[in-house]
């Protein structure tokens, strides 16, 4: 064998062991410390809006907005479960106890929501869905809308959250994602990513037979919980 040959064949020996030591001294992937970063654990806090003594908006026929939103929260826990999704609810049920020492309805609506406030800060990486239904004077307006938080991530959330309820719930809603205002104290006084969905008007009476029904109920909870999910996996791959 040439001098040469010799040569390229203890070069490519080297080679090969360079590489070797290399594989077996790298991390693996799940225990690098750019993959334990990105690996954080989102908790979705579903918040049923309204609920005890304050029903929200009601129908001409006496349906409590509270009623309807629990109904999809549920069912957005139903598909967390299935998903092996982590999730938090802020109610079960549309009982609340209060105080007996809080006479007033908007003391005891003041403690119900300091109460939620409570438990959504107490979870880490929690990520809020809150669910409502909207009411307007006339019967015309309809379509759902998604309103954000100023916290960092809720308008992407948001932005998620209304296209996929257009697509899926009224291809013709020309509603866009916006602010929440300043009046709505729960979604204000929070620090984590926070997002309010009105799912549709109650007042509308074709929306507001949809959004009582079964079937439709279960195409809110897909869209919220299905944008949650991207939402999560793209701030993953970003982080
Ligand atoms: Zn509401």
């Amino acid at each position: 064998m040439q001098d040469s040959n010799r040569f390229i064949l203890f070069a490519m020996f080297i080679l090969i062991v360079v590489l070797a030591v290399i594989f077996l001294l790298t991390p693996s992937t799940d225990s690098h410390p750019a993959f334990k970063r990105a690996s954080i654990e989102n908790v979705l806090v579903i918040d049923p809006g309204h609920g005890g003594e304050d029903g929200g908006a009601v129908t001409r026929d006496g349906v409590k907005e509270s009623e309807i939103n629990l109904q999809i929260a549920l069912r957005m826990a139903e598909i967390c479960d299935f998903c092996g999704i982590p999730y938090k609810m802020t109610r079960t049920s549309e009982e609340i106890n209060y105080p007996e020492e809080l006479k007033s309805t908007a003391k005891r609506k003041r403690y119900d929501q300091d109460k939620r406030l409570d438990l959504i800060e107490s979870v880490e990486n929690a990520v809020l869905i809150s669910i409502h239904q909207n009411k307007f004077t006339s019967s015309s307006p309809r379509g759902p809308q998604a309103f954000f938080s100023a916290n960092d991530g809720s308008k992407e959330l948001a932005i998620l959250v209304q296209e996929k309820m257009n697509t899926v719930l009224y291809p013709q809603n020309r509603r866009i994602a916006v602010q929440i205002p300043d009046s709505i104290y729960l979604m204000n006084s929070l620090d984590c990513v926070a997002v309010l969905a009105e799912c549709g008007f109650l007042s509308n009476p074709v929306e507001g037979a949809a959004l009582r029904e079964d079937g439709y109920q279960s195409k809110v909870a897909l869209c919220l919980v299905s944008s949650y999910c991207v939402f999560c996996d793209s701030r993953q791959r970003y982080l």
